[in-house]
């Protein structure tokens, strides 16, 4: 899709000083908190943070964008098969930072039609069965809220795997109705995140601590090895070389 063609799509929120900041390609040189400003100068509060609260990358994010603006906005996606882990530092942040998190829930109808027909635990099943749980519970309500914002920050990072590579710092988010999705630290190795935590004192996942690289649903996720692939905790019984639940994804006709 053109940049015009996305531009007369999503008049209302790209104008043409964004476009130029696109093109210009200025948030490739430009710091984290140079791109985070930057959004919530063009976006206010129709900008707003994913978090997981399963990797450390949102809660830097989170960490800066509390300081550039205490208003910013923060979500996280409650699937209902979480760890306890993460629930409690959702409360923690909360804590800290006097911060309203927006947690999303899915559809409850869905979620009860998918657990009639298929099973509580339907994902070790299959490819597609697993795919189904994380479009109802994930993208789905992902989708949903992402359609009343203009813009979202991610903590996506090219060295996470083969399908993150090519992650752009600021870009045009075709699959969420040409909104702009910002990865302000898409080009950060894993040593900076970890360097930012411990110089901010950045609450994480206690998880961590266990072998967890990243911690999403509990019965999707495990610890792995100093040695492993970043993404081989999860779903892990997959052959697939994408590990993705889909949120990150444009490419393919359902989102998934
Ligand atoms: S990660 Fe697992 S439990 Fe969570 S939504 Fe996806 S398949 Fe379902």
């Amino acid at each position: 899709m053109s940049l015009e063609l996305v531009a007369e799509k999503s008049e209302k929120m790209i104008n043409n000083n964004i476009l130029e900041y696109i093109e210009s390609g200025a948030a490739e040189a430009a710091t984290p908190q140079e791109i985070l400003t930057w959004g919530i100068e063009n976006f206010g509060d129709k900008l707003a943070l994913s978090c997981s609260f399963g990797a450390p990358e949102g809660l830097v994010l989170l960490d800066m964008m509390h300081r550039i603006d205490p208003a910013s906005r923060v979500f996280v996606l409650d699937t209902g098969r979480l760890p306890q882990a993460t629930y409690d530092l959702i409360d923690r942040v909360r804590d800290r930072y006097d911060k309203r998190v927006e947690v999303i829930f899915p559809d409850a109808e869905r979620v009860q039609t998918m657990v009639r027909n298929d099973g509580l635990n339907l994902f070790y099943e299959s490819v597609e069965k697993r795919e189904l749980c994380c479009r109802i519970r994930k993208v789905e309500p992902l989708n949903r809220f992402l359609s009343g914002l203009d813009a979202w920050v991610t903590g996506l990072r090219r060295e996470h795997s083969s399908a993150r590579e090519q992650t752009a710092k600021v870009e045009i988010d075709r699959a969420h109705a040409g909104i702009m999705k910002l990865n302000p630290i898409a080009d950060w190795s894993r040593e900076q995140v970890r360097d930012y935590v411990q110089k901010n004192e950045v609450p994480t996942n206690r998880l961590h601590a266990e072998g967890y690289p990243s911690v999403g649903c509990e019965p999707c996720s495990r610890a792995i090895g100093p040695d492993d692939d970043q993404r081989s905790g999860r779903w892990w019984w997959e052959n697939s070389e994408i590990k993705e639940c889909g949120i990150h994804l444009e490419e393919r006709g359902s989102g998934i």
